[in-house]
């Protein structure tokens, strides 16, 4: 019997995780343990009841108003002991957050082997996002094993001298997902209050982001609201306080403008596949929305995700008010532009991630 940890530790993590942890849990002769840090707290437990998975272990690392080093220090310190009790013999992390970077480092030195889920993505631009290049960056030393999403990841990897025979192409996870949760017959309160309007899907959480640059998004976006009397939008407000509190000032009391507490994934995903487009600085949604034919304004200067850039569903449009102005107004106006970027496309497999990484890790355990 082998012991495989899953450790986990935010709402993307949990997401692109949890259908690996179900695949595991199928397979003959091994043990499958999950360990969810805290680094989410209330935006977590939607995604494991989505999925139905309990994790084993719970640690309490969340810290207040984003303190990168305390939420370090009691990942490295929390997941150094469940690895004391459990003993794995491979422990798997997913992508570029503190849970992911403590995660491994904790791995790294009880001697545990690592494999690294949505392996190999860059911008090469060690403060964009922040702190997520370093995280991603560092755990690709500690791994033993790395599953990229992509062959342009896989090149990123190899680049960098990572050997070849340890880099996989898998496809993400996050289409495991996307096939549980999307739903013909859903329905929900707010595509009824949307139901004669085009609906604009919203989110911004990334820190790199708080301050000037968040209000400056949110003025431009509030403009083209205001010019458009036949748009409805929908922001789920991460729960971040500093976040919060901008969202709140800049676009509370706008009557087409819903603001919400973060949604549960089913929700989100099948709004997602209704909305007629997305305003997002997310990683994780532009994986997604390409797959469902929807176009993505990113809010930022650089994507570690040029796969849908190079596709034509996801624009890059800065932190920048009037760009974003622009390029919103132009995909509401010119049918010809949004045409052009609502084609369906997917560069991330073939949705049965899991099942390839979970078949890769058996045969080598
Ligand atoms: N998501 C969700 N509820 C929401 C907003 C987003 O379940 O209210 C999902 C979304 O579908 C995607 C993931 O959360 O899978 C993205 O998380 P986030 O943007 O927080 O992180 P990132 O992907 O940027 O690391």
């Amino acid at each position: 019997m082998k012991t495989i940890l899953l450790i986990f530790g935010t709402r993307p993590e949990a997401i692109k995780l949890c259908p690996l942890v179900r695949e595991l849990q199928t397979r003959q002769g091994v043990r499958t343990l999950v360990c969810a840090t805290g680094q989410h707290l209330e935006m977590l437990d939607p995604v494991l009841e989505a999925f139905g998975v309990t994790p084993d272990f719970r640690l309490a690392a969340a810290r207040p108003d984003g303190d990168l080093p305390g939420l370090t220090a009691a990942v490295l310190a929390g997941v150094s002991g469940v690895l004391t009790e459990t003993r794995p013999d491979l422990a798997l992390v997913q992508g570029d957050t503190t849970t992911a970077f403590a995660g491994a480092l904790a791995c790294f030195y009880a001697h545990v082997p690592v494999g690294h889920v949505e392996a190999g993505l860059r911008t090469y631009d060690i403060d964009r996002p922040w702190p997520e290049e370093f995280d991603r960056r560092a755990v690709t030393l500690m791994s033993r094993w790395h599953f990229a999403p992509t062959e342009e990841a896989r090149q990123n990897l190899l680049a960098e001298g990572v050997p070849e025979e340890s880099v996989f192409v898998t496809g993400n996870t996050v289409l495991d997902a996307l096939r549980t949760t999307v739903r013909e017959d859903y329905v929900n309160p707010v595509l009824e209050w949307a139901a004669d309007s085009r609906l604009i899907l919203i989110t911004a959480h990334r820190r790199e982001n708080l301050g000037a640059p968040m209000e400056r998004m949110f003025r431009a976006i509030r403009r083209v609201m205001d010019e458009h009397p036949d748009v409805k939008a929908v922001y789920p407000v991460h729960l971040n306080p500093a976040v919060h509190r901008t969202a709140h000032a800049a676009l509370c009391g706008h009557s087409r403008i819903l603001l919400t507490e973060p949604m549960g994934l089913t929700d989100f995903h099948n709004l997602m596949a209704r909305s007629y487009l997305i305003l997002t600085d997310s990683g994780g949604i532009q994986e997604e929305a390409p797959s469902l034919g929807k176009p993505v304004l990113v809010m930022r200067d650089t994507t570690e995700r040029p796969e849908g850039v190079a596709a034509g569903t996801l624009k890059l449009v800065s932190t920048e008010e009037e760009t974003i102005y622009r390029e919103f107004s132009r995909l509401l106006d010119d049918p010809a532009a949004y045409a052009a970027m609502a084609g369906a496309v997917n560069p991330y497999g073939d949705g049965h991630a899991s099942r390839h990484i979970a078949d890769i890790l058996l045969e080598r355990l």
